[in-house]
């Protein structure tokens, strides 16, 4: 491909809407632009990018066995009633009505569309076990777009779905999936770590995140995930999902027998603890959250915090967030009180269910909010002053230097970009929407099933926040628009000129995929348009042509040498090779 003609613009500047480096450099270099808020145009450069991606992960499916369909984008609402989604799954499906008033969906994933296929064309334990995928266009009308092609709403998916007759197959689909996607983001130069994560509006009970890890820092915080990881024995869980040992709280003698006393403008906990000058461990925490529109206080020991995702489980929830003022204002005049919040307590709430974590139960003598503003309960204990709630679970954020649960080594933390998900699903679909095949034993059981999704466009995002420097994009060879590029210094030296043509036409007849920067362009423009491409390898005709010489540069290690043009091809040959 010729620069004249290739279909690229690249800007001088940054866009100013972006906030990572990869939405920066792809929209700077020409690979994507915006259509909407989180819908992209792929220009031809990413295009190419994005099927290679796509080949790769072909590639490897196929491989691993399973086989590829195309699911329509439209789905109708009747078959998201069966399954119980439709009411559930929340704003982030886009729902609409065709002429005839029909309510339909743009797939923002393929759970019911694959298993009404199943349950039409699956009937004997015969046909099983099989893998089905697809690679498409998803929509989610995601709450906050951003970051570019991490977090569009209409992004590319590789989703597959694993049918088996026993949970033991479904362990073996899994593996086998889990050993692929290791596979599919090693050949797309990306490291990635498998860790353990949370199974969300998707359902099921296993299930595992890859990560892409990255470091945080003030410019760049592309990470959205925390991942928690024992160095010693190799645990690792995102945070929604992660678990760990607690150091027992620091106790303090200072309050022996129950006792109400002032705390006034005491709203946080930070505050509460300075005021009366004990640990915040010796305070009991009570939180107000709504959970599909129920009211639900969450206690935790002082200095810990929530897990939202944890806490929405535990009420098999879909959205939660935290009550508001006139909220709070609501359950208090509901409970007969008038406290705002920071002096909310569990003890004599109507209408509003509790729960606890699991820090709570080892508290004594501690303090604990008791609805009445600017007062707090001292030297407070389970079962005398307050009852310990009925319902408690694991609800707490792991904090870095807690202990792993496997091997108490302290734990760490970084953060992660997911891109790749493997769910076990089991019978949650095949179950609400009568999905069966007839097994060995004549009987007619549910499938069981596992899904396995890799964001296309989020992986080729994520290689550009790993493979970058201040010029610009470092593509991985196999993920790479193209692999060389041929830049002769002045287009108005003829020597210059006819070596560059003659290294293009040679590489392209050895068909390497190949530019070459013929444009009327002062050489300055070239090279730092080849850097900020990203292309693996340039070949730079100057100058020292005169002494059959050419310049060699290796894009990701910056690394120059001065070769002849026939060596120049042949390195590039091997390469592809
Ligand atoms: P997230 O937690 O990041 O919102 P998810 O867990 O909802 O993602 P899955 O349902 O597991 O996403 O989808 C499978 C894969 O699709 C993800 O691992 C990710 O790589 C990709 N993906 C999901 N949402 C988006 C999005 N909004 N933009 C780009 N890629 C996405
Ligand atoms: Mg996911």
């Amino acid at each position: 491909m010729r620069m004249s003609n290739l279909f690229v613009q690249t800007l001088r500047e940054f866009p100013s809407d972006a906030e990572v480096i990869s939405h920066k450099l792809l929209v700077r270099a020409g690979y994507i632009r915006k259509l909407a808020n989180g819908v992209y145009n792929y220009l031809p450069l990413m295009w190419r990018v994005l099927k290679k991606v796509e080949n790769i992960v072909r590639e490897e499916m196929d491989a691993s066995g399973a086989q590829e369909l195309l699911m329509p984008f439209v789905q109708p609402a009747e078959l998201w009633q069966e399954s119980g989604r439709w009411d559930v799954y929340g704003k982030e499906l886009m729902r609409l009505k065709d002429r005839h008033n029909r309510e339909m969906c743009l797939g923002p994933t393929h759970e019911e569309v694959i298993t009404s296929i199943a349950r039409e064309g699956i009937k004997s334990y015969k046909q099983l076990p099989v893998n089905l995928y697809q690679i498409q266009s998803k929509f989610r009308d995601e709450i906050r777009p951003r970051f570019g092609l991490l977090r569009g709403r209409e992004f590319i998916m590789k989703d597959a779905y694993s049918f088996d007759t026993d949970e033991q197959g479904l362990k073996k689909s899994y593996k086998i999936m889990a050993e692929t996607y290791t596979r599919i983001f090693e050949r797309c130069g990306l490291e990635t770590k498998m860790v353990q994560s949370d199974s969300g509006a998707i359902g099921g009970s296993v299930s595992h995140e890859f990560m892409v890890l990255v470091n945080e820092d003030s410019e760049n915080n592309a990470g959205e995930n925390d991942v928690f990881y024992c160095t010693k024995c190799g645990y690792s869980a995102n945070s929604n999902h992660a678990i760990s040992n607690l150091n027992p709280a620091e106790t303090d003698g200072k309050f022996s027998k129950a006792e109400i006393i002032d705390t006034p403008n005491t709203h946080s906990i930070e505050e509460l603890s300075k005021f009366l000058n004990v640990p915040q461990s010796v305070i009991c925490k009570c939180l107000i959250y709504v959970i599909d529109g129920k009211y639900v206080a969450a206690l935790i020991r002082g200095d810990r915090t929530i897990e939202e995702t944890k806490l929405m489980n535990a009420f098999n929830g879909n959205e939660i967030r935290i009550a508001r003022n006139d909220e709070i204002e609501e359950i208090m005049n509901v409970s007969g009180y008038s406290a705002i919040a920071g002096f909310i307590g569990p003890k004599g709430l109507k209408n509003v269910e509790i729960i606890g974590d699991k820090t709570i139960t080892e508290l004594k003598n501690f303090v604990i909010g008791i609805n009445q503003t600017d007062k707090h309960l001292t030297g407070a204990n389970w079962g005398v002053d307050v009852d310990l709630p009925k319902k408690i679970e694991d609800i707490r954020l792991v904090e870095e230097n807690d202990k792993c649960v496997d091997c108490n080594a302290p734990l760490k933390v970084t953060k992660g970009i997911e891109v790749g998900n493997i769910f076990q699903l089991g019978t949650k679909y095949s179950k609400a929407m009568n999905a069966t095949f007839t097994d060995k034993d004549g009987q007619e059981k549910p499938f069981i099933m596992g899904c396995y999704g890799i964001g296309i466009s989020r992986t080729a995002a994520a290689a550009v926040e790993r493979h970058h420097d201040e010029f610009g994009i470092k593509w991985p060879l196999a993920i790479a628009p193209y692999t060389v590029i041929v830049v002769p210094v002045s287009d108005q030296d003829e020597q210059q000129m006819s070596v560059a043509e003659e290294i293009y036409k040679k590489l392209s007849e050895a068909k390497v995929e190949v530019l070459i920067d013929d444009r009327a362009e002062r050489a300055g423009v070239k090279l730092k348009d080849a850097d900020l491409i990203g292309i693996p390898y340039r070949i730079t005709v100057g100058k020292t042509i005169k002494d059959n010489l050419v310049e060699f540069k290796t894009r990701a290690t910056g690394e120059m040498e001065t070769i002849t043009p026939d060596e120049a091809i042949q390195r590039i040959i091997n390469i592809v090779k």
